[in-house]
């Protein structure tokens, strides 16, 4: 199995990379299969069903609109995120969907999108199947689906099996383990980001590599400032107060006391995780990393590096970005990066190792100090839950990914003044947090069925849909 960085980083929208980002896809790919198979035409409707956690939080992750979405042809890439309510609007007020953007077929919101709270398919906790009916409501085709975390998308083919991601390319430099990815490093006398940068060949050249990279990275800027201008409330039902717009305001009013503060600088990383995780909340162009609900992470820590660290430059946020890459391979081949699966561990936890690793490469860290860091990063996420309140990506999701920026900071800081060798491996902490993640309830896997999401006063969710 092959994974690309661009793969763990990708253009999409919030609120949910699972439940957002996947079930797009996986109505756009059942649309493609109706296509291929000459079949689109002749449908008169279909049927989404979403299970499991999918089913439990789907409605507020905005799952039924990125399905609707999906079902006319749109990508997480390149939707126009402002247009989404009022086409979602005429969807649903005109009972009609434009399938593929071409076929016009009828729409029932109370009947065509399913969300099944009790049902879990076998393979995964969100599972989809879509059924195409013709005129006389014969199945035209049927397909399962299952998003398994990051906006990954797998069909049943592959249920089953441990292969998750078909790629049939070979990479210069496989690794399955983090041992073996240092064993490969010392050997060949490369970093973890020259060794990523070789890997990534087997997609696409060096300038686009770079270019890919640096694409995401003014996504991330752009997300980032979008979050520090829009204020209110977020969708949903919460009324939960955007804060990244008021703190940067006060960051910005006050320069003096920032010198007379050495954390002031914590305030920033703060502000950038929160402007990101706001934007998610609100449905706006967010970088999957690894997934969206931990995507302030990494741009948060990124523009650390960038701000506040001398001499910092594009080179390095190449270099960190194939890091993080790396690392984030190891947790998606070895674990898990899916909150329904593993939890938060595996969301935020990922993310603050990746970050941490990351930054400790481009502080001049060596790979076992990357190593040391990242195992750091996850080692203090361990049992870290997925019980967002409302089945909503805000609380604690928002104000997580800012701790989580902060831990990823601290650990690259600890790890760069250790010489690399340390008492529990990275291959360890990943194995640790899988079978964490194994015996954890599933009330704590994105269900809301647990933690704070059963113990803060239950609001409805009002997230815009039919
Ligand atoms: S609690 Fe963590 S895993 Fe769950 S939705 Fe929020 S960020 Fe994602």
């Amino acid at each position: 199995m092959a994974i690309s960085t661009f793969d763990l980083f990708s253009v999409g929208i919030g609120p949910s990379s699972s439940h957002t980002v996947g079930p797009m896809r996986a109505a756009r790919q059942f649309v493609e299969v109706l296509g291929e198979a000459g079949l689109l035409t002749d449908v008169f409707r279909i049927k989404a069903e979403m299970y499991g956690s999918l089913g439990a939080t789907g409605k507020g992750h905005g799952t039924p609109k990125a399905v609707l979405l999906g079902l006319e042809g749109e990508q997480p890439e390149t939707v126009d995120v402002t247009s989404i309510e009022e086409r979602v609007s005429r969807i649903c007020d005109g009972q009609s969907l434009n399938l593929a953007g071409i076929h016009s077929i009828e729409y029932n919101h109370k009947t065509d999108i399913v969300l099944d709270r009790k049902k879990v398919l076998p393979f995964h906790s969100n599972g989809m199947l879509f059924t195409a009916f013709d005129k006389e409501s014969q199945i035209l085709s049927s397909q399962t689906y299952y998003s398994v975390g990051g906006g990954f998308v797998i069909d049943e083919t592959v249920e089953g099996s441990d292969q998750l991601v078909e790629d049939p390319r070979t990479v210069a430099y496989p690794f399955e383990s983090a041992y073996q990815l240092l064993e490969l490093c010392k050997e060949k006398n490369l970093s973890i980001s020259e060794l990523m940068l070789e890997n990534e060949k087997a997609w696409r050249s060096e300038e686009q590599v770079r270019e890919g990279l640096l694409n995401l990275w003014s996504v991330m800027q752009a997300c980032v400032a979008n979050g520090m201008a829009n204020g209110g409330t977020l969708p949903g039902g919460l009324n939960v107060r955007r804060r990244a717009k008021e703190l940067h305001q006060q960051l910005l009013s006050r320069p003096e006391a920032a010198m007379a503060d050495p954390l002031s600088v914590l305030d920033w990383v703060t502000l950038y995780a929160l402007a990101v995780n706001e934007e998610n909340a609100a449905g706006g162009r967010i970088v999957t990393a690894p997934t969206n609900g931990a995507a302030g992470i990494i741009p948060a820590v990124l523009l650390y590096y960038m701000r506040f660290v001398p001499n910092a430059n594009n080179e390095g946020v190449i270099k960190f970005l194939l890091t993080a890459a790396a690392i984030g391979i190891l947790y998606k081949k070895n674990a898990s990066i899916s909150g329904a699966e593993v939890g938060c561990q595996g969301e935020v936890g990922s993310a603050c190792s990746m970050a941490a690793g990351a930054l400790t490469e481009v502080l001049g860290g060596t790979a076992s100090q990357v190593e040391n860091a990242a195992e750091i990063g996850m080692e203090h996420n361990l049992g870290l839950t997925c019980d967002p309140v409302g089945g909503l990506v805000q609380v604690p999701c928002i104000e997580r990914n800012a701790m989580g920026s902060v831990k990823a900071i601290h650990a690259a800081r600890m790890a760069l003044r250790g010489d690399g060798s340390h008492f529990v491996s990275l291959d360890k902490v990943i194995q640790t947090m899988r079978k964490t993640g194994e015996d954890m309830h599933e009330r704590y896997k994105e269900t809301s069925r647990g933690g704070l999401a059963t113990n803060v006063l239950e609001v409805p969710v009002n997230i815009i849909e039919c």
